[in-house]
């Protein structure tokens, strides 16, 4: 189950490119409809208009906490594709990203390329790969586009987009007993990991900005935003914020899962399943030398 549940987890894994973007002949060869909203057009085919009004929706939705609690607002304007088919989403991405993410974000171009939900596999969750790419987006124009940890902003994503509540954080949990936690700055490398250790790593990211949150508000987002804006040093920045460098933080990060009593419960909830396992195995073993001895008795009457 663990195993399933993670592959449709990692459908939701969405990544974030900055790679010089073209339009490509895909893009000029169709016809796209086009609806604006203030400050963002989308652009779709006729079969998908509910979902080009759902993004509008969706904004609308989100932009006030956005501005209110981390400062986060559109600053220059957003295009969204929605593809119709993987073959124009193929075309507009250039063919270089993976085909289980379900979108892109070209931060250069204030841009962002979705799978449409009709034919895209997961669905049900578009709401979700709306706001995660729109997180990016806001993130790019605040710090115009200077360099972001990925930690941070694949955090910040999955934070606001609702992910988490399907990121369990089992990896981590398991990571723990293993010692074997990401360094926050290798995150910056997720595009290469293996499947497994990139899902540890946006569970990670996740966890982090949880606890920035956690202990010093929604204002510290902004904080941080700010000082790479400002092309600061990551130490700098920390500082200001939370009063210690980088590597500090860190660990303070580190200890505090180390500490959290959640694992206990995952492990035991873990070992419980085996010990379950092992206990129905012992009825079942019973169970049946009871009734065969029931069977030899009733034969031995019947002698
Ligand atoms: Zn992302």
């Amino acid at each position: 189950m663990i195993q399933s549940w993670f592959k449709n987890f990692f459908k939701l894994l969405l990544i974030l490119i900055s790679i010089a973007w073209r339009p490509t002949a895909g893009q000029s060869e169709l016809n796209w409809n086009k609806l604006t909203h203030s400050q963002t057009t989308i652009y779709f085919q006729q079969s998908d208009l509910e979902n080009a009004r759902q993004i509008i929706y969706f904004i609308n939705e989100i932009s006030p906490a956005f501005s209110t609690e981390v400062k986060l607002s559109i600053i220059n304007p957003v295009d969204i594709y929605i593809c119709p088919s993987q073959a124009i989403f193929n075309s507009l991405t250039r063919g270089q990203i993976p085909e289980w993410s379900e979108a892109v974000t070209i931060s250069g171009r204030n841009a962002i390329i979705l799978k449409s939900p009709l034919w895209s596999q997961s669905r049900r969750n578009f709401r979700a790969t709306v706001i995660h790419e729109l997180v990016h987006i806001l993130i790019s124009q605040k710090v115009n586009h200077h360099p972001v940890p990925t930690w941070l902003h694949e955090g910040l994503a999955v934070y606001f987009s609702g992910e988490a509540e399907l990121a369990s954080s089992a990896m981590v949990g398991k990571a723990l007993t293993t010692n074997s936690l990401i360094p926050l700055n290798r995150i910056d490398y997720v595009l290469t990991f293996q499947r497994d250790k990139a899902l540890l790593a946006y569970q990670e990211s996740y966890l982090v900005v949880k606890f920035i949150i956690d202990n010093y508000g929604f204002s510290a987002i902004p904080q941080l935003l700010e000082g790479f804006q400002q092309h600061q040093s990551l130490d700098e920045i920390f500082q200001k914020v939370t009063r210690m460098n980088f590597s500090d933080f860190e660990a303070q990060w580190q200890q505090f899962i180390q500490n959290d009593r959640r694992w206990d419960v995952i492990l035991d909830i873990d070992n419980l399943l085996w010990t379950s396992i092992g206990i129905l195995f012992i009825i079942a073993v019973i169970t049946l030398y009871i009734r065969n001895r029931k069977r030899v008795k009733e034969w031995e009457q019947s002698e």
